[in-house]
């Protein structure tokens, strides 16, 4: 009981049955104004892209700069989601991938669901480590924001709270849906990503982690729910690495690169990620073979090392001549484009080789790569 922080179990657990009742009795007597209704919508969508673009990619992964104006207006907005000041909720965070499912990660999700869902927030958690958010305390901003948290939160809600309820004439509805059911809608959303991320979806990046990927988890968290990728390259300001993938924090960034207020974004290159995919796609096509093809398991194995050595080294020769064209003046490039083409040649055939092997492999055909 000692260890419980009443503060915040009040708190939530406190919203929580307001929100049980009054919704209720609202809606009992009337509906809320539809101008409340988007603006509660709007305002859980930009809290969410601030707590993902601000808190997390910014300042705990420093997968780009923003310029101070974007700090200014993601820290508003961070505030307002009420999950912490940015350097307690970047200390946290940094635990979570630093350990991630052991006892020292503040929500691992090893202890089960709930606790990674919310009930790590009613315990008193570990004072901040200056030395693991120390880029952080140079910056005054956020120690200005964690400082005077308490006043800040309290000055962003009421405000926002009396700005749509004067907007719409409606106070008894704004306070209901614009404070409480945002709040209980962005909490639960964020909360989902320490929760359902580590536990529904797919792991093609690894298996190293509890963390998984999942489209439909993306699309309630605000673009997180590439959280498998993420954990393997967490310094991306991507999460989603495809066009198409639902990633709202992504296109904020990059939209804020195009017009100057964001720079230094920070990107994994698709060679690399090729060559993560394929180690531990090799992983599991190892266990494949020990279940299913143990007779055959000696020489199996030694091919499927070697097509694996032979593509890892050779998306890594073609990444390091990329490189190196980059880094040439521009007339000594013309020699390495040669050179370049048939790095490429030699690795599609290689890719080719492995994909067969793999085709095969996984339809039972073992007689043709004995
Ligand atoms: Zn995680
Ligand atoms: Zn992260």
């Amino acid at each position: 009981m000692k260890n419980i922080d009443w503060t915040r179990l009040l708190y939530i657990v406190g919203y929580h049955i307001f929100l049980g009742v009054a919704l209720p009795l609202f809606f009992i007597e009337r509906l809320p104004p539809a101008g409340i209704v988007w603006s509660m919508i709007a305002l859980v969508f930009a809290t969410g892209i601030a707590i993902t673009s601000g808190y997390h990619r910014l300042y705990s992964h420093q997968a780009y700069k923003a310029h101070p104006i974007v700090e200014v207006v993601l820290l508003f907005f961070a505030t307002l989601a009420t999950q912490g000041s940015a350097l307690r909720w970047c200390y946290d965070h940094r635990l979570h991938h630093a350990f991630v499912d052991t006892d020292k990660d503040p929500y691992s999700v090893t202890k089960g669901f709930w606790h990674a869902h919310i009930t790590w927030i009613f315990f008193k958690t570990d004072e901040i480590d200056p030395k693991v958010v120390a880029d952080l305390y140079r910056n005054k901003l956020l120690v200005f924001q964690h400082k005077y948290y308490g006043a800040c939160l309290v000055v962003a809600s009421t405000s926002v709270f009396a700005l749509f309820g004067w907007l719409f004439q409606d106070y008894w509805a704004s306070f209901v849906f614009i404070w409480w059911l945002r709040t209980f809608l962005l909490h639960h959303s964020t909360w989902s990503i320490n929760s359902l991320a580590h536990m529904w979806g797919t792991q093609a990046y690894s298996r190293e982690h509890s963390a998984v990927d999942n489209y439909l988890i993306s699309l309630i968290t605000y673009g997180e729910g590439y959280h498998n990728y993420h954990h393997t390259f967490s310094n991306d300001y991507r999460n989603g690495i495809r066009w198409y993938h639902f990633d709202p924090g992504k296109w904020l960034i990059w939209c804020l690169n195009k017009v100057g207020l964001a720079k230094d974004l920070r990107q994994v290159n698709d060679f690399r990620i090729l060559r993560q995919l394929v180690s531990d796609h090799k992983v599991l096509l190892v266990d494949k073979i020990k279940v299913s093809f143990y007779s055959h398991k000696d020489r199996l194995e030694s091919r499927l090392t070697e097509l694996n050595d032979s593509l890892v080294g050779k998306l890594s020769q073609v990444q390091s001549l990329i490189d190196r064209y980059k880094a040439v003046e521009k007339r000594e490039r013309a020699k390495l484009i040669g050179e370049i083409r048939s790095a490429k040649k030699s690795l599609k055939s290689s890719w080719k080789e492995w994909k067969n092997f793999v085709k095969l492999l996984e339809r039972g055909r073992v007689e043709k790569l004995v």
